[in-house]
């Protein structure tokens, strides 16, 4: 089969490592003109982890990825613990791979490293897609400078903004949830003291919350602040935000965030308004599909979207390899086998806002009590709570 994928991101390259895995042709067409290094971690749970060791790549991704210690939860002015899930080992063990952190850009550029290896005209950079026509068994894809390209099956990767979905089903009406995050990447070495521990750590606070990781062996620090507030309504990674309004944001929180936020570089600071899209009824019309952020736009409070993409890839290729059905059918089929998952997972990542953000006393004693208690008591409680969603293997259903 010759599949087109528009979107270099990490779903439109998982995706080309599946297809080129069960013996698919892939052509890839990303707009910009070389994969960029977007300043930000991404936490890589190990239900994405198990389709690359499916591909036999986990080993390239972990050698540039960092391994926490455990998933923890602090309050995020007092630095009082609520639980903690050790990952060391334990990952491995209970879901049955590693729970790492990556920057992006070394995420983006094993995967590069590996499709370039296997093939090697893959990838087609500055290559905006225009537009895309069906005719008979065929999909004819036009790019901006008006080269065209032909395949069996196009798959839309090119994110939340898909054109390709917006072709296909009209353009989305997003909900704004109020909410704004803040993101930065600075070198541990601009710490003084109170280092963020080299766990996956949320701080919850009243209406915002923080996320902090180590990445690149541990010498990076990946903040993430989510704030609610509506005076930002760009949906843009590249927006510069400003450090004044960050700090204000963060007053008198716990001096692991303050002493994080003051260290870091004005230049390194985004901001990026949080949008909520409910999930699409359907994704695939005729030979064409969608996948990741162009099918599933999520909310980050679950660390799942890009994992998403990843499951979504593998199971896609897979099913467009059946040589007993119509490629329409195989679409379908894959279509219907995600949406309860990747639904689930947004509605989840939804909840999760809620849970960081109780602004009440009340609503925080009945939150999160619960948790420390069942973490003291009966810790394996908080670890299987996350079974259905570590624990899943895409691979293997
Ligand atoms: C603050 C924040 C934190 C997050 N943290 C996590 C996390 O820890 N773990 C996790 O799993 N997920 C996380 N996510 C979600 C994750 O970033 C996304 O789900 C994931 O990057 C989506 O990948 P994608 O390949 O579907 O889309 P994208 O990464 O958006 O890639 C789409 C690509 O398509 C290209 N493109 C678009 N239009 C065209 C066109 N017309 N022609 C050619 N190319 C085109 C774009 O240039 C881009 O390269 C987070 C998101 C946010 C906002």
């Amino acid at each position: 089969m010759k599949v087109l994928i528009v979107g270099g991101g990490i779903g439109g390259l998982t995706a080309a490592l599946c297809c080129l895995h069960f013996g698919h042709e892939v052509t890839i067409f990303e707009q910009a003109s070389a994969l960029g290094d977007i300043g930000a971690g991404i936490q890589l749970p190990p239900n994405a982890m198990k389709v690359f060791k499916a591909l036999g790549i986990d080993h390239i991704i972990t050698e540039k990825a960092f391994e926490p210690e455990a998933i923890e939860a602090r309050m995020g002015e007092s630095g009082r613990p609520i639980f903690k899930i050790p990952l060391a080992r334990d990952a491995v063990e209970m879901w049955g791979a590693s729970y790492l952190h990556i920057h992006r850009a070394d995420y983006i550029s094993a995967l590069k490293e590996v499709l370039e290896n296997l093939a090697p005209e893959a990838l087609q950079l500055g290559a905006r897609v225009a537009s895309f026509r069906e005719v008979g068994a065929e999909v004819t894809l036009s790019l901006e400078d008006g080269r065209e390209f032909r395949g069996d099956i196009l798959i839309g990767a090119d994110g939340i903004h898909s054109a390709i979905r917006e072709n296909l089903f009209g353009a989305d009406r997003p909900n704004f949830t109020g909410n704004v995050a803040w993101r930065a990447v600075l070198p541990v070495t601009h710490l003084k003291s109170d280092v963020p521990n080299p766990t996956a750590c949320a701080w919850m606070g009243p209406g915002r919350h923080v996320v902090t990781y180590r990445l690149r062996g541990g010498q990076l620090v990946n903040f993430v602040g989510v704030v609610e507030r509506d005076d930002w309504r760009e949906e843009s990674w590249t927006d510069k935000g400003d450090l004044q309004d960050l700090l204000r944001d963060f007053e008198n929180w716990h001096p692991v965030i303050t002493q994080l936020i003051n260290s870091i570089n004005p230049d390194d600071l985004f901001r990026w308004a949080l949008f909520d899209r409910s999930p699409l009824p359907e994704w695939s019309r005729g030979h064409v599909t969608l996948l990741g952020d162009a099918a599933h736009p999520m909310l980050p409070f679950l660390a799942q979207g890009a994992a998403m993409a990843v499951e979504d890839s593998w199971v896609l290729a897979r099913e467009i390899s059946q040589q007993d059905r119509a490629v329409k059918e195989s679409l379908e089929i894959y279509q219907n086998m995600r949406l309860s998952r990747t639904s689930k997972v947004q509605a989840a990542s939804k909840g999760n806002m809620k849970t960081f953000h109780q602004r009440r006393r009340l609503g925080q004693i009945l939150t999160y009590g619960p948790m420390w208690l069942a973490g003291k008591l009966v810790p394996s409680i908080v670890h299987r709570r996350m079974n259905w969603l570590y624990g899943f293997d895409v691979t293997v259903s």
